[in-house]
């Protein structure tokens, strides 16, 4: 494989850019590499500054359930751009994305859109804190929520023991209102509730994580966050931003059939242009600006061309239900090949179209049996597969997105690819 111009672009961008990247892990520290620079990509494929296509199973970290490219919703964009780029004032579009959420998404009564996942979910916590007029939120160990101050936490020695920042900048005082428990862990959320249950304003959880690898959620843990939050009068949050239209058209909520207060959107909201979205129950969504006294803005919020490719985008999969089973059957085939091959030197979780091939003989079920893995393999192994043409997340913990425009000939290439790998051993 050629990466000479990466390479090089690589070392210039490093001059004016930090790490030369905008989000951390697309610099390929964590296996090794360095990055390839992407020039374009179609349907499946994606294609670097050197020349060399790869099968793309990181689909931009979900948005492009469709694959790149997509006619409809380069077509839409094109024509919204001809009209303007930008307004600062209401247009059709927002309430067209906004209806269309809400018939997806039931639960999502009112919504606000935003530009990002990490805005959405900022702005919901604010939302239940305003709402419940108490401070402390519960995150679980694993979960990822975007970038602001509060949701940097890590946990401590034990759940109930105070939250310390995750990144440098992050004043304590900001975390301290964060309580950290575990995922797929009920008893320590009861303990949580026991001690500070007055106080939690919601628990907010990504109901299939897919920020430490994916981890489904054990039979009835959606659903003891749903009762222990309604017994204590918190709200319970569902972080969507990945599974949201990916695990169903009606995201994780109606897989499971878990109904949140509040829910969050981002990824696929956007068909690959910045949206996020939070929303839930009318009456709390009241509690927001200029209905409500919980601020909340943004000058680009519902810019004209990110709603209609998030429109096409849905649009094209409600009208085309299939497309799940097709992704889902596609993503089984990837786990069948990765536990041939591997066995029981890895543990492959897979749930609709989003999968983890976790380098380790223990089963992932949460933060702590995630860490169990062996990152250096992970790195071999993915060394290998991005030399053979398949690009995937440069992270352990990091799902794999699969996508409507995957054949079955890319999928069967990809089974072959991992059925010939013969690093692990060494
Ligand atoms: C990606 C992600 C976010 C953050 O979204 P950005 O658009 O990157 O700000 C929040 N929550 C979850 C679950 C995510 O996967």
């Amino acid at each position: 494989m050629n990466s000479k111009i990466s390479k090089d672009l690589f070392e210039k961008s490093k001059t004016c850019i930090l790490g030369g990247v905008n989000s951390p892990v697309r610099a390929f520290q964590a296996v090794n590499r360095t990055p390839v620079f992407i020039e374009r990509a179609k349907g499946s494929k994606i294609y670097d500054v050197d020349g060399n296509e790869y099968i793309d199973y990181v689909c931009s970290w979900g948005p492009c359930i469709l694959g790149h490219c997509e006619k409809g919703v380069i077509e839409a964009v094109q024509k919204a751009c001809e009209n303007g780029l930008t307004f600062g004032a209401p247009t059709k579009n927002e309430y067209i994305l906004a209806k269309l959420i809400r018939e997806l998404i039931p639960s999502m009564e009112m919504t606000r859109l935003v530009s990002s996942g990490t805005e959405a979910v900022m702005s919901a916590i604010r939302v239940a804190r305003g709402y419940t007029n108490r401070d402390m939120i519960v995150k679980f160990r694993g979960c990822y929520h975007g970038h602001s101050d509060g949701l940097l936490v890590k946990a401590g020695s034990g759940a109930l023991t105070q939250s310390v920042p995750d990144s440098k900048g992050v004043p304590a005082d900001y975390t301290k209102n964060t309580l950290i428990a575990d995922y797929n862990n009920e008893k320590s959320v009861e303990d949580l509730f026991e001690k500070y249950g007055d106080t939690i304003a919601a628990i907010i959880v990504e109901p299939v994580a897919a920020n430490m690898g994916v981890v489904l959620p054990k039979n009835g843990f959606l659903q003891y966050l749903r009762n222990i939050t309604t017994k204590y009068n918190s709200l319970l949050i569902f972080d969507e931003v990945i599974t949201g239209f990916r695990l169903s058209i009606g995201g994780a909520q109606e897989y499971y059939g878990v109904i949140p207060d509040l829910t969050t959107l981002g990824k696929i909201v956007g068909g690959g242009m910045p949206v996020g979205a939070y929303g839930g129950k009318k009456e709390i969504m009241d509690m927001v600006a200029p209905i409500g006294p919980v601020y909340q803005a943004g000058t680009l919020s519902g810019n004209p061309i990110a709603t209609a490719a998030g429109i096409s985008t849905l649009t094209t999969l409600k009208n085309n239900p299939d497309i799940y089973n097709k992704i889902e059957l596609q993503t089984n085939k990837l786990a069948k090949a990765a536990k041939d091959r591997f066995g029981d030197q890895v543990s492959v979780n897979h749930i609709g179209s989003l999968m983890s091939i976790f380098f380790t003989n223990q089963e992932v079920v949460d933060f702590d049996s995630a860490m169990t893995s062996d990152t250096e393999n992970f790195a071999k192994y993915f060394g290998y597969m991005l030399d053979h043409g398949i690009y995937q997340a440069p992270s352990q913990y990091e799902a794999m997105f699969i996508s409507n425009a995957h054949s079955d000939e890319d999928i069967e290439k990809t089974c072959e690819i991992i059925r010939n790998y013969t690093q692990i051993e060494g």
